[in-house]
C-alpha cells in the first residue's frame, strides 16, 4: 500500500512540476476552516494556481500563508474563531502577496498543498494543522487520505529512512561454524556494525542494530524490535552453510508468497492484539473480509517492494563480493515476515567453504561487503523514498527540474 501511495504521491509531485504558475495574478474566492478530530484545515479557493510559502511565528503562536500573485476577491469573509482556530486575518504583502494569518492554539508543525482542479473543487491551497494530542490512528486515516506537498519553511525537517540491521543468531545460538572454526553469529555481528557505522555517515539514512552484543533474540522479539524504531527497511546478516565446501557466494532472500500467506493467517487470528500495520492501517476494527483483504495488500506490496530492494542489493554485489545465485531468491524465513517493513535476508557468504570463511574474517572484505550492501539500500531509496524523508525531497527536487 506504500508503493501505492509513493505512486500517488510522485504523481502529485509532477503535478506541480508542470502546473507551476505563470506570474499570471490568481484571486482568492473563498478562505474555508474546518476543525475535526485531528486537527484544523484552511482552504483557500483560488482562479488559478499559486505559489505559496508556510511559515510560522510564536508568541502568539501563528501559522502564516503567503500567496503569491493572489489578490483577495472582493466580499470574501475571513473564517471566524472555532475549536483551535482563534482567528484568520489577511493583509497583502509588497509584491501582490497575499498573506492569511492563522493565529491557532495547535503546536504542531502544519503542512500546506497545492491542489489541482479536481472533482473536489478548483486550484485550492489547502493548510492542515494537526493536533499532535490527537489518536495517532485518526491522524494516520488521514494522513493516507490525500497528498500534501510539505512546506518550503525553513527547516522542513525531512527526517532519515531507518535501516534495522538484524544480525542473525547470537548468544545460545552460534549459527553455523566455519571449518577454520568461524562462527556465524560473531562475523555477521562484525558485518550489522560495519553497515551500521556507514549508514550513519550517509544523509537521510540511519541504522538501528537489533542485536549489538552476544545474545539471542526470538525471530518475533526482531522483528517487533525492528517496527518499534519505526525501520523503513529490515536487513537480516548471515552467512550460510553446506556439507558440500566447495559452494561459495552471497545470496539474497526475501519472503515467499507462501510465507506471507502463512503469517496472514497468524496476524488475523490474533489481531485484536496485532499492532497497526505502517501508514496507520488498523486491523483490528475491520471485519474478517476486509482485514483479510487490507493485509493482503499491504503483504504483496511488501514482497515487491522488498524484491525491488534485494535487486537492487544484488545488483551492487557485481564484481565486488562474490555471488552464489545472480537473482533474488524467495523463501519462507520467519525472520523476514512482516507484512509492511520491506525486508531480505542476506547470506553473505558459505562459511563452509575456506575461501568464504576467510574473507569473512577480514576487516577489508567486510567493508567492501557492508559498501555494496548500503549502495544497493541508498539505490533502492533513491528509487522508492518513502514519504516525508529526505530521499523524497530529493526525488521532488529532480523530478522539478
Ligand atoms: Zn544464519
Amino acid at each position: 500500500m506504500r508503493t501505492l501511495l509513493a505512486a500517488v504521491l510522485l504523481l502529485f509531485a509532477a503535478t506541480v512540476a508542470l502546473g507551476d504558475a505563470s506570474g499570471a495574478a490568481s484571486s482568492a474566492l473563498a478562505v474555508r476552516a474546518s476543525t475535526e478530530a485531528t486537527g484544523a484545515r484552511i482552504v483557500v479557493d483560488l482562479t488559478a494556481a499559486a505559489d505559496y510559502k508556510l511559515f510560522t511565528l510564536e508568541n502568539p503562536r501563528r501559522v502564516v500563508l503567503d500567496l503569491e500573485g493572489t489578490e483577495l476577491a472582493p466580499d470574501v469573509k475571513l473564517p471566524r474563531a472555532q475549536g483551535p482556530i482563534i482567528a484568520v486575518r489577511s493583509g497583502v504583502q509588497p509584491g501582490g502577496t497575499l498573506r492569511l494569518v492563522i493565529e491557532t492554539t495547535l503546536e504542531a508543525e502544519p503542512r500546506a498543498a497545492r491542489l489541482a482542479p479536481s472533482a473536489d473543487g478548483g486550484h485550492r491551497v489547502v493548510v492542515d494543522l494537526p493536533d499532535a494530542d490527537a489518536p495517532a490512528e485518526a491522524v494516520a486515516a488521514v494522513g493516507t487520505s490525500r497528498v500534501v506537498k510539505p512546506a518550503h519553511a525553513p527547516g522542513s525537517g525531512a527526517r532519515d529512512v531507518v535501516i534495522a540491521i538484524d544480525a542473525g543468531h547470537g548468544g545460545k545460538d552460534p549459527g553455523a561454524i566455519g571449518h577454520g572454526g568461524t562462527r556465524e553469529k560473531a562475523v555477521v555481528l562484525e558485518i550489522a556494525r560495519e553497515l551500521a557505522e556507514r549508514i550513519n555517515r550517509e544523509p537521510g539514512m540511519r541504522a538501528v542494530l537489533i542485536r549489538d552484543g552476544d545474545y539471542y533474540i526470538a525471530h518475533r522479539e526482531r522483528i517487533r524490535r525492528a517496527r518499534a524504531a519505526k525501520a523503513d527497511m529490515f536487513l537480516s546478516i548471515h552467512a550460510d552453510a553446506l556439507r558440500d565446501r566447495d559452494v561459495s557466494g552471497a545470496s539474497v532472500y526475501v519472503l515467499s508468497e507462501r510465507g506471507a500467506t502463512d503469517e496472514a493467517a497468524r496476524w488475523l487470528a490474533e489481531r485484536e492484539n496485532a499492532a497497526d500495520l505502517r501508514g496507520g492501517v488498523s486491523l483490528s476494527d475491520k471485519d474478517n473480509v476486509l482485514a483479510t483483504v487490507l493485509l493482503d495488500l499491504s503483504q504483496s506490496a511488501n514482497i515487491s517492494a522488498s524484491m525491488q530492494a534485494a535487486e537492487h542489493v544484488l545488483d551492487s554485489f557485481g564484481g565486488v563480493v562474490p555471488v552464489r545465485k545472480p537473482r533474488v531468491q524467495q523463501a519462507g524465513f520467519l525472520v523476514l515476515k512482516s507484512p509492511d517493513i520491506p525486508s531480505m535476508l542476506i547470506e553473505t557468504a558459505y562459511i563452509t567453504n575456506a575461501a568464504d570463511e576467510r574473507r569473512l574474517r577480514s576487516d577489508s572484505q567486510r567493508g567492501k561487503l557492508a559498501g555494496a550492501i548500503v549502495a544497493g539500500v541508498e539505490g533502492y531509496f533513491t528509487r522508492s523514498p518513502p514519504e516525508g524523508t529526505r530521499f523524497a525531497e530529493l526525488r521532488r527536487l529532480a523530478a522539478a527540474d
